[in-house]
Parts: structure tokens; sequence; C-alpha cells
């Protein structure tokens, strides 16, 4: 009895210490997404249902996408499991939902056995595609993004969740042995179908050496489970949370339509002669606000859209494959530029938690992160926002970037100049003057 309300003290620390940690960063994380600028965007529930709860791009490489399914499915619906464990850890009561479901409740282990097998299996072949077989696009040699840290995050997570899963087998097959004994606490529910298959591994073993191994398996899920709930929030695969809000938000602009700058294109429209400068207004821009900066240096320039874009990006690469430029040898990856988007951010946070909320170095994204020759290399294809499964949209980051150095800082190419005052002077981006722009007709009947 004693031994029991220990534990039940120690699952009440560590469920509190859990959630505190991971309320804390799920706060920073807020905040730091606050730090972009505001722009409207309407909710979309059909698209979140669409591509993060049906992960309909996913299936465009269907075998990938069938076996990231298993992986997802078996996230969702084994948290109907967990909730038993919380509450059993909670009340000190043992698998509390099998009195209550009777028969259903057998039938219910099964299947999250069956997801369990899925998705050791699932991981198995994630490992061996990433290490061994080595897919093009997940290769840290061919893609210095990859470097370091992102290879050893995906094999953390992949490891850790065969660990979790055969931690549950480990502890159903356990319990089905103690049950078998009429061992105290243990209720019969049964013997379930993958994890009867590790029984003959426990038949022989003492009662007291059962339930030391029952109690190692139980406690690693669920401290496990903890443990990488918290490690996500860190993680790449903060993506399991952040697809949701992040499809619900995406841009129904037509595909690829590009934003413009109100003021400006009010200016270049008055230019033209498409449009009369407003009266009340002191120039050409009337009573437009006038932005503080034309495109953007650094995170703070850029919406909330594109930082919580950088939270959601899973690094799989589906963009840089697709990406133009990348293929013929650039150095622009649309992957990075979510990625180091992510770092700035990443940074920033660490600045505040050493020197206080209101702090900021003096590095910048353009130039500290992202250089100037990736932004250029961009052929504004849209390729990479087509492919992306959670609806990131890398272009529009590397648009403003590209945007604050051509008006902000003068800098653009010198081929891009030339276009520039063609389109000044000639209203088009070649050097002919408007008067001849027929010639071409002449003589033509
Ligand atoms: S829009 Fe730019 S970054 Fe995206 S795929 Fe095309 S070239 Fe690459
Ligand atoms: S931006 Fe989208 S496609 Fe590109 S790596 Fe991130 S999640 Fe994958």
């Amino acid at each position: 009895m004693a031994m029991q309300i220990i534990q039940q003290i120690l699952f009440v620390a560590a469920l509190g210490a859990a959630g505190y940690l991971i309320a804390r960063r799920v706060i920073l994380i807020k905040k730091t997404i606050e730090l972009g600028r505001s722009e409207e965007r309407s909710g979309d529930w059909g698209k979140m249902i669409l591509f993060a709860l049906g992960q309909k791009k996913m299936f465009s490489r269907p075998i990938v996408g069938f076996l990231h399914f298993i992986i997802y499915a078996g996230f969702l619906l084994i948290n109907l499991e967990v909730a038993e464990i919380v509450l059993d850890g909670i009340l000190g009561t043992h698998r509390l939902f099998a009195p209550i479901l009777g028969d259903f409740y057998s039938y219910l282990i099964n299947f999250f056995e069956f997801l369990a097998v899925g998705v050791i299996v699932v991981c198995v072949v994630f490992l061996v595609r990433r290490n061994i077989t080595k897919v093009e696009r997940l290769q840290n040699t061919r893609h210095r993004e990859l470097m370091g840290f992102p290879v050893k995050d995906a094999n953390i997570i992949l490891f850790t969740e065969i660990l979790l899963m055969f931690a549950v087998l480990t502890m159903n097959a356990t319990d089905a042995v103690l049950q078998e004994m009429n061992a105290a606490h243990y209720e019969k529910v049964g013997t379930f179908f993958f994890s009867g298959m590790l029984k003959p591994i426990f038949e022989g073993w003492s009662e007291a050496s059962l339930v030391v191994t029952e109690r190692i398996a139980w406690w690693f899920h669920i401290l496990g489970i903890f443990a990488f709930a918290l490690y996500v929030t860190y993680s790449k695969h903060l993506h399991i949370f952040m697809a949701f809000p992040n499809t619900y938000f995406t841009n129904n602009d037509v595909n690829g339509k590009m934003t413009n700058m109100p003021t400006v294109t009010k200016e270049v429209k008055i230019m033209l002669g498409l449009e009369t400068p407003s009266p009340s207004g002191e120039g050409a821009g009337g009573d437009e606000v006038i932005p503080e900066r034309f495109g953007a240096k650094d995170v703070k320039d850029l919406s909330w859209k594109n930082l919580m874009d950088a939270y959601t990006c899973t690094e799989c690469g589906r963009c840089t494959s697709a990406c133009p430029a990348n293929q013929t040898g650039k150095s622009l990856s649309p992957r990075k530029i979510m990625m180091d988007t992510r770092d700035r951010l990443e940074d920033i946070q660490q600045g505040w938690l050493k020197n206080g909320m209101d702090y900021m170095d003096e590095k910048s994204l353009l130039g500290d992160y992202i250089s100037e020759e990736e932004i250029l290399a961009c052929t504004t294809c849209n390729a990479c926002v087509v492919e992306c499964p959670v609806n990131i949209s890398p272009l529009d980051i590397i648009l403003q970037l590209r945007r604050y150095k051509v008006m902000e800082e003068s800098q653009a190419p010198a081929s891009w100049n030339m276009m520039f005052s063609n389109l000044e002077n000639n209203m088009a981006p070649w050097k002919f003057p408007i008067d001849d722009r027929f010639n071409w007709a002449e003589g033509v009947k």
C-alpha cells in the first residue's frame, strides 16, 4: 500500500514537471511567433482536414505516404491508451478502462498493439532509408543544412518510438503472465495477439521478477512519452502539432500569386497614369500607411505566418528536391531557408532567456543566416510551395528578403537594375521605347 502511494506521488510529480516544462516551452514558441508582423489570414477547416488530418500531399509519393500514415495513426490513436495509463498513475488503479469497456477493451488493446508493431516496422524502414540506402534528399553530405543536429534528431525520434512501442508490448506480455498466476492487482483482461508472442520469454519467471519488469516497462513507457513530448518542442517533430494550425491558416490566394505592397503598387499605378494621387494625401502615396521597412531583413520583418511556417517545417526536403535552382547546383535550398529562419528564432529565444525578453542581438536573418547568393538564385517558380506537405511557403520569405535587398539597400544584380530602369522608362522589361513597341507588326496583314 505504501509502495502504491509512493508510486502515485512520483507519478503526479513527473506529470506536473512535464506539464510545466512543456507549457513553458509552448508559451516561448508562441511569443517567438508573435515577434512577426501582423498579417490577415482567414482560417480554413477544410484545408486543415485535407492536408493535416488527411495528409493529402504526403500521398503524392504513395509508399512513403502510406508508411508515414501508419506512424501518424499510431501517434494519434495510442493516445487513448496513454489516457488510461495517466489515470492509472494518478488514481493508483491498474487498467482502469477494462471493467468499463468489457469485451471491447480487449479489441481496443489488440488494435493498439497492431499499431505499435506497425510503428516499429515503419521506424525501422525509415532508419534504413536515412542511414543505409540514403535517400538523396535526406543526405547530409549533399545538403549542408542537414549536417549535425538534424540527422541526429531524426534518428533519436525513430529509435525512441521503437523503444516506446517495445515497452508497451513488454508491459502487456508480463501483465498477461501475471494474470495467469492470479497475481494481486492484475485483473483478468486476457492475452493480446502481438504481446502474446513475447509471453514465452517471461513464462517460468518468479512473480516478483515479472512485477518488477512490468512496472519498469510501464514507467519507461509513460516517462518516455513525457520526455518525447518535451523533446519534440525542440525538434523538427514539432510538426506533429504545428501541421494543424499551419494548414488551417494556409494562404487562400491563387497558387503562386505574389503579395504586393499596396503603397508601392499605388505609386506605380499613378506613374503609369492608371490612378490619380489621393487629394488628401501628401505625395503620390496618398493616405496609404507607409511601411516601416520595405521587405524583410530579419525575422521581425516577416509575418507571424512565415514564422509559424518555420516551426512547422519537417525538414523532409520535398521542396528542395523539386527546386530547379537546387537541382542545377545553386546554393539555394528552400528547406534551408525554413531551417535558417527557425534557427534565427531559436537564437533570439536563447538571448531572451539569458538577457530578458526585450533583448535583441545585432544579427539578422539576411546576412548572418541566409546569404544574398541563396535568395538571388530563386526563379520564383513556386514548386517548393506546391510540394510542401504542410503548405509552407519558403518562396514568401525569399521574396521579402529580396525586396529588402533591392528596395532598402538598392543592391540588385546589374541585369536586374537594367530591367528596373527599362520598366520605369519603357513600361516593359526591354530597352525599346514605347513608340517602337508595335514595330514588329509593320507589314503584317
Ligand atoms: S520558388 Fe525558388 S526556392 Fe522555390 S522551388 Fe522555385 S526556385 Fe526553388
Ligand atoms: S518546407 Fe515543407 S517541403 Fe520543405 S522541408 Fe519543410 S516541410 Fe518539407
